[in-house]
């Protein structure tokens, strides 16, 4: 099945978010001292996360990626992990975390079924990871990517937000540290989502800054030529290494975006610059067949128009996106409960 959009763009790729709470307070996601969250009785449990997971399937979802907030603060996270990959449809079955928990949960995680995992890595620098999460635990983030290729996981990747002046010397040394894992990196463009309330262009390193440092390191960066709806383009060092940039703020992916974002409240977002989202949660605990289901995702999916990064790229003036007060009314607007 293959459910395209206005601009052709096929429903194909879900981000699921388990929980809006983090473990971290990372500048660039949650800077505020007060978050406003989601109403517990509205989280979903994961039997109606993994029968909304069924719906998307039967429409053409075939790749998953559990998010958050922080994915492994939500209790018995491996059990819901077993009941996705017991989907056949499913291709691909992904997490994305801060990497805190992960030393005590990989082996449980892979046990489960959990197909690969990517760890959020800012900095190599205890002090720094301190100053930018607000919260300490960098000796357990590397612990629990160390333990990744010890229970057996591979194609694990380590994806780093970039910002002037707070982590943009320690490109090469994030490379270096990939390698050894193994692991690949990718850089991604700081972006103006909601929650980013302290964003700045003059922050923003542009892929174009990154790969001039990066040449000036390393020698030739190769591009790798691939069509594929994968944000990242990579490159390949001269010694063979493998490396990706995510350009989401300076050459946004729209075009080919094929992802959406069910949060752990079951509002479906179909960009994750989009002011509204639809809500499943209500028609599921009101009953509803998973053919209604279908028909309520099918008609939001076929008159998708979104090109949210783009369009604040267009923009001359460029503040973040929502106003504290609005994030503070609506927990919905922020990348920690979207997922990222
Ligand atoms: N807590 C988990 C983690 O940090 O990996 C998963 C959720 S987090 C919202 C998902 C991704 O969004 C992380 O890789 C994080 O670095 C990224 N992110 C959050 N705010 C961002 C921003 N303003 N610009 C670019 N990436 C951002
Ligand atoms: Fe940091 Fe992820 Fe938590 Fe946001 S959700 S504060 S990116 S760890
Ligand atoms: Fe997709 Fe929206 Fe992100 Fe563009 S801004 S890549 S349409 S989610």
């Amino acid at each position: 099945m293959r459910l395209d959009d206005t601009y052709g763009r096929p429903l194909r790729n879900l981000r699921l978010s388990v929980t809006d709470r983090c473990n971290l307070r990372c500048h660039y996601c949650m800077p505020e001292e007060e978050y406003a969250w989601l109403p517990r009785a509205e989280i979903l449990h994961f039997g109606e996360m993994a029968a909304l997971v069924d719906v998307f399937i039967e429409l053409g979802v075939d790749k998953v990626r559990l998010t958050g907030g922080e994915p492994l603060l939500r209790r018995e996270l491996p059990r819901l992990v077993r009941m996705l990959a017991e989907r056949p449809g499913l291709r691909d079955l992904a997490i994305t975390t801060n990497g805190v928990l992960l030393g005590e949960q990989a082996p449980a995680l892979k046990e489960a079924g959990l197909g690969r995992v990517t760890v959020s890595l800012d900095t190599l620098r205890p002090e720094r990871f301190t100053a930018l999460t607000r919260r300490t635990g960098h000796a357990q983030v590397l612990e629990g990517i160390a333990a990744l290729p010890r229970v057996g996981f591979t194609e694990t990747k380590l994806d780093t937000v970039v910002i002037r002046g707070v982590n943009d010397d320690e490109l090469a040394d994030l490379i270096e540290f990939a390698k050894r894992v193994p692991a690949e990196l990718r850089f991604i463009e700081y972006m103006d989502v909601g929650g980013a309330t302290r964003w700045s262009m003059d922050q923003v390193v542009s892929r174009r800054e990154m790969l001039a440092v990066l040449e000036r390191r390393y020698g030739r960066i190769e591009p790798i030529v691939e069509s594929t709806s994968a944000p990242a383009d990579r490159y390949r060092l001269p010694d063979g290494a493998v490396f990706g940039i995510i350009a989401s703020t300076t050459q946004p992916f729209c075009a080919a975006c094929d992802r959406s974002r069910l949060t752990a409240d079951g509002t479906w977002y179909l960009c994750l610059y989009a002011p509204q989202g639809v809500n499943l949660r209500d028609p599921f605990r009101r009953g509803a067949t998973p053919e209604e289901l279908k028909a309520l995702i099918t008609g939001r999916w076929r008159s998708r128009a979104d090109r949210g990064a783009e369009e604040r790229l267009a923009l001359r003036e460029r503040a973040p996106l929502v106003p504290i007060a609005r994030l503070k009314q609506d927990p919905r607007l922020e990348m920690h409960t979207r997922g990222g």
